[in-house]
């Protein structure tokens, strides 16, 4: 379980109610039953319940299981998509180690709401889920000129560009970010756009036109492909 706390032996957390609902009603878990714990900073904790309720449990912990390990620097930004393919998008990135999500706004972007708090629990969930020990930022939606003119010029921009003769994805080039279009693609002014600033990469996925999903769950794992993922 994801706890925003500091863990330490001895330390008594208490769990979120949704998180004491589900540990207590629907695994119908008891006092004395081993927990995991993580918190994106300490590794992983073996606890055990100290208290359940309807919806509040405590969590004493005794051992840490692992210690923090270091993560990809890898971060994807997209352009939102429809729900269940950005909710699926949340949770590939974050079973593919990405850091952090950015959902970026393009001429072509559709869904022009997000949820970032709903993206945020996919993150969490996917995490615990796959047994990484820390979960994704989400960072605020934010317009494609905005992110190029505030971006770190030190962090890497590898764009999928479709129907392109850009080099395949081999291999992550330090710090980097992937950034993958919306369902119809770039426009001709943003790939303009993109091309004069000299931290953009573009890459070809290959010769097929993939779902912008596909291409960002393709991607992040091209990237992390030779560093062993
Ligand atoms: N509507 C566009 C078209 O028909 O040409 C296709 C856009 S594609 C569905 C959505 C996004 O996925 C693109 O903006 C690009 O970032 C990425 N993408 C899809 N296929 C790709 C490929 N073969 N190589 C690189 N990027 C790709």
């Amino acid at each position: 379980l994801f706890v925003p706390a500091s863990l330490a032996a001895g330390a008594a957390i208490a769990v979120t109610p949704a998180q004491a609902h589900h540990l207590g009603t629907v695994l119908r878990r008891a006092v004395g039953d081993p927990v995991r714990l993580f918190n994106g900073s300490d590794g992983e904790w073996a606890g055990r319940i100290a208290m359940v309720r309807r919806d509040r449990c405590e969590v004493v912990l005794e051992t840490q299981l692992r210690p923090q390990a270091p993560e990809p620097d890898l971060w994807l930004a997209f352009a939102p998509l429809k729900r269940d393919a950005i909710d699926l998008v949340a949770e590939k990135a974050t079973e593919l180690g990405a850091a952090a999500l950015l959902p970026v706004l393009t001429e072509r972007t559709v869904a022009s709401r997000v949820n970032t708090e709903r993206l945020a629990a996919i993150a969490t969930e996917a995490a615990a889920q796959c047994e990484r020990l820390s979960v994704p930022r989400i960072e605020a939606p934010v317009r494609l000129p905005a992110l190029l003119a505030s971006w770190p010029g030190t962090r890497a921009l590898v764009v999928a560009v479709e129907r392109s003769t850009a080099p395949r994805i081999h291999g992550c080039p330090g710090p980097a970010a992937l950034l993958v279009g919306p369902e119809g693609g770039f426009t001709g002014a943003e790939l303009d756009l993109l091309a004069r600033h000299a931290f953009v990469q573009p890459v070809s996925l290959g010769p097929r036109i993939l779902r912008a999903e596909t291409a960002a769950i393709v991607g992040l794992a091209l990237l992390q492909a030779p560093a062993g993922g």
